[in-house]
């Protein structure tokens, strides 16, 4: 196939503006030349396509999205967007109404912090509006499960049920549960939910796949996924239903899964489609439900510092064994104290096996750093993987938990990139839309999607440069792709997207809406948007 008469960004050298050409011949999945037109040896008879001066891509990859999560979404209750308790008690009764006797309702995206008072639920609403079935709903960030009683009871927690390691079972004042349950609590609901049958979750990964190739996504890295998830994968793939390319880090705390793979070693799915390459560890919970680990207390909550969901001898000691046995390691911190921590255990476990810095560890959100972390990134060859558009979601609330000063090492993008590091760019969907440009935008403008101007620390912005780097070329090297991803040269992956608006010309305030007109995974066809040029 050749594509002509395009802006295409090859985005190969660091000036990316002089990595222009308008022409590609793609080959066997990969590109076989990339450059002017003139250059083209015309025998050569491929079917040509013209771009019409559209701008080109390499194809846009997600470093921490939930694919899994994604797809368990997609069979649940939406109870994100509403604006109170009661509103989302009343959609589960109507839920309620149409379900079997007794039958599961899960859900997901609720958030108390857009609601009046921004209170946490308890059982009581939902106990009112369905109490005959289980009822456990996932906030949006995906760190507390709000439970009905009946859920509760399924899953055998009372007043007695004392609070697991790195966990929380919310109680009142009598000391009864109130049917929240706080990061590690969560298993004990989830334990006793059913799974979706096969089918039900397999027509689900695709339809999730489906919901990313409309935003301009080609790929993701996927931060935890078990081994009924890979088994799906595993089966599209053989199908040939699997158009997406996903770099697998194994959730480390679902044990089988971890077991499995300790064992195993890294895999490759498919042809370069799945690559399971790292192990997922999580070291403290978030923000919004005030597990996020921090030094000093919550401004707004004096006596909690957050939870640390591994003691911090235990996070070193798997950290160790992952890259022995060659699994990158990406851990999730939050709260300063949650990233102070785990650098001290990447310190320790590179000190005493400096090769494993060829693994390139990562800290997933390094969300609020304390200043003097900020070096150690670059210092221990750690990558930072962040996600814009919780900068621009939080920042309403996160001045309250925080305080002024604190939130100086919040998003802190410019101080981590002055240091010399790359930030591998994400969205953390589904507590985020899977929308890159979305969070290219929020890069850029360190402001919401409505585009009001706030202040943000808008000297924390990366220029649009980076944050294309960010879900291209910075992603590849997150995932030791960068050989065959990331970029458009000769020998390349032929992923890439033609796109509906060029995102280092348009109007700032236009980039968020940018959309592929012509997605391409492996040289083949796989999204076709409104004015595709074929
Ligand atoms: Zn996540």
């Amino acid at each position: 196939m050749l594509l002509t008469n395009g802006r295409i960004y090859t985005m190969e050298t660091a000036d990316t503006a002089g990595a222009v050409v308008d022409t590609l011949v793609l080959r066997d999945g990969r590109v076989a030349f990339a450059g002017r037109r003139g250059d083209v040896n015309a025998a050569a008879g491929e079917p040509e396509i013209d771009l019409g001066g559209r701008a080109v891509l390499p194809g846009l990859v997600d470093a921490h999205g939930h694919l899994m999560y994604l797809a368990r979404a997609r069979l649940s209750l939406d109870v994100g967007g509403l604006g109170s308790e009661e509103s989302v008690a009343r959609l589960v009764g109507t839920a309620a109404a149409r379900a079997r006797p007794g039958e599961w309702l899960g859900g997901r995206g609720w958030d108390q912090n857009v609601w009046p008072g921004r209170l946490f639920p308890t059982r009581a609403s939902l106990d009112r509006e369905a109490p005959r079935h289980p009822v456990a709903l996932v906030r949006v960030d995906g760190h507390a499960t709000w439970c009905n009683s009946a859920a509760l009871h399924a899953a055998g927690i009372t007043r007695d049920t004392a609070d697991p390691g790195g966990g929380i079972v919310v109680r009142d004042a009598r000391g009864e549960p109130t049917g929240l349950l706080i990061d590690a609590a969560q298993r004990l609901v989830q334990r006793a939910e059913p799974l979706p049958s096969e089918e039900r979750f397999d027509q689900a990964v695709r339809d999730a796949i489906a919901q990313c190739l409309v935003t301009g996504l080609t790929g993701i890295h996927e931060m935890g996924a078990t081994l009924f998830a890979l088994a799906s994968y595993r089966r599209l793939i053989e199908r040939g239903q699997f158009p997406f390319r996903n770099y697998v880090a194994v959730a480390g705390r679902s044990e089988e899964t971890w077991d499995y793979y300790r064992e195993r070693g890294p895999e490759v799915i498919g042809d370069g489609l799945v690559t399971v390459g790292a192990l997922k560890l999580l070291s403290d919970g978030a923000l919004g439900s005030r597990g996020a680990a921090l030094h000093s207390p919550y401004c707004d909550d004096p006596e909690n510092r957050g939870l640390l969901l591994i003691p911090s001898e235990e996070l070193g000691r798997l950290t160790e064994d992952a890259l022995a046995r060659d699994f990158q390691v990406c851990v999730h911190a939050i709260g300063d104290r949650a990233n102070t921590l785990t650098l001290d255990a990447f310190e320790r476990a590179l000190a005493r096996r400096p090769e494993a810095r060829a693994l390139r560890p990562r800290v997933e959100h390094a969300q609020i750093l304390a200043e003097e972390d900020i070096p150690r990134f670059r210092a221990l060859g750690v990558l930072p993987s962040m996600q814009p558009t919780h900068c621009t979601s939080d920042m309403e609330w996160a001045v309250e938990r925080l305080g002024p000063d604190r939130l100086k090492g919040a998003y802190a993008w410019r101080s981590l990139l002055d240091t010399g590091v790359v930030i591998p760019g994400g969205s953390d969907f589904p507590v985020e839309s899977p929308n890159p440009f979305h969070g290219i935008y929020a890069a850029v403008a360190r402001r919401p999607l409505s585009g009001e101007a706030r202040d943000w620390q808008p000297e924390q912005r990366m220029t649009r440069e980076e944050a294309v780097r960010a879900f291209t070329s910075w992603n590849a090297y997150a995932s030791h792709q960068e050989a065959a991803l990331g970029s458009l040269t000769a020998g390349k992956r032929a992923d890439l997207i033609v796109c509906s608006d060029d995102v280092f010309t348009c109007a700032e305030e236009r980039i968020a809406g940018i959309a592929p007109v012509l997605t391409l995974i492996g040289g083949e066809i796989v999204h076709r948007g409104d004015r595709s040029p074929v």
